[in-house]
């Protein structure tokens, strides 16, 4: 019988050893989704569930060794980026997606939910000019989105608004999840679009402190379904309603707010 070859999604992004967020969310999400994961290891941080303690990012040698390992063996049919950690490290991702054929989506992780300085501050600049014209989709939330566009954004006709001006910058499609501000009929919002077309994934607020690594998991979660052959529309439905259904099954298990929860 001849093998069906799995699909292969590659997380360029940092370790959590508190296990909700990053590479560690990344790869639990991808198992989820039948996608085998491959990653690039940007920065090891050290937290938990309340604080990010420590950062320790990648040497330059260690990072491409890591991307040569895995483009001599195991390409990506899909990547997913992260915690990019340092301007050198954005700097040596961007390059190698130069020649990168597949799908690629960016998480701009600026700062962890518990306050952590993920990316230096000041990297927007860095990230439009060298990963916006290679990001398939761009998955900022909305205090990202602001920091993109150096302005605030008000109500979710400026949302939408906002999103065509971050694909003006660039990026082929954002999404932009607006969780944090946009709850209307204690419902939650997020808009993507590509600057042509354009919509709203709306949902109901689920009640629940238990939200770390709600964005890795999301991007991650997009990933995987666009490397099983979905179109982004369905994968952008699909990966909403999965993150949904974490956050209703997420647990405390610090004494800081717990991770979303994954299904294997
Ligand atoms: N730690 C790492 C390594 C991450 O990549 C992220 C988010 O991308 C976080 C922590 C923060 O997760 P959250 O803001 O969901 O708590």
């Amino acid at each position: 019988m001849a093998s069906r070859k799995k699909p292969i999604a590659w997380t360029i992004a940092g370790s959590d050893s508190g296990g909700g967020a990053g590479i560690q969310a990344d790869l639990a999400t991808f198992h989820d989704f039948g996608v085998h994961g491959c990653t690039v290891i940007t920065a090891i941080t050290a937290q938990n569930s309340f604080a990010v303690g420590h950062v320790s990012v990648t040497p330059r040698r260690t990072l491409a060794a890591q991307i040569n390992a895995l483009d001599s063996d195991l390409q990506a049919d899909v990547i997913k980026l992260g915690m990019l950690a340092s301007e050198d490290v954005v700097t040596m991702v961007s390059k190698y997606l130069e020649s990168f054929p597949g799908f690629v989506v960016c998480d701009p992780v600026m700062v962890s939910s518990s306050g952590g300085e993920l990316m230096p501050s000041g990297i927007c600049d860095l990230l439009i000019e060298k990963l916006l014209p290679r990001a398939d989709l761009l998955t900022p939330n909305l205090s990202e989105a602001e920091a993109f566009l150096n302005r605030s954004i008000d109500g979710l006709d400026d949302v939408e608004r906002a999103a065509a001006d971050i694909v003006a910058l660039g990026a082929r499609s954002v999404l932009i999840t607006g969780g944090h501000l946009s709850a209307r009929n204690n419902e939650r919002h997020d808009y993507w679009t590509d600057g042509e077309q354009g919509f709203w994934l709306s949902g109901p607020n689920i009640d629940t402190l238990n939200t770390h690594g709600t964005g890795c998991s999301l991007s991650s979660a997009i990933a995987a379904v666009v490397a099983r052959g979905y179109s982004l529309p369905d994968a952008l439905v699909i990966a909403k309603a999965y993150v949904s259904q974490g956050l209703r099954m997420s647990v405390q298990l610090g004494s800081g707010p717990g991770p979303v929860a994954h299904m294997g």
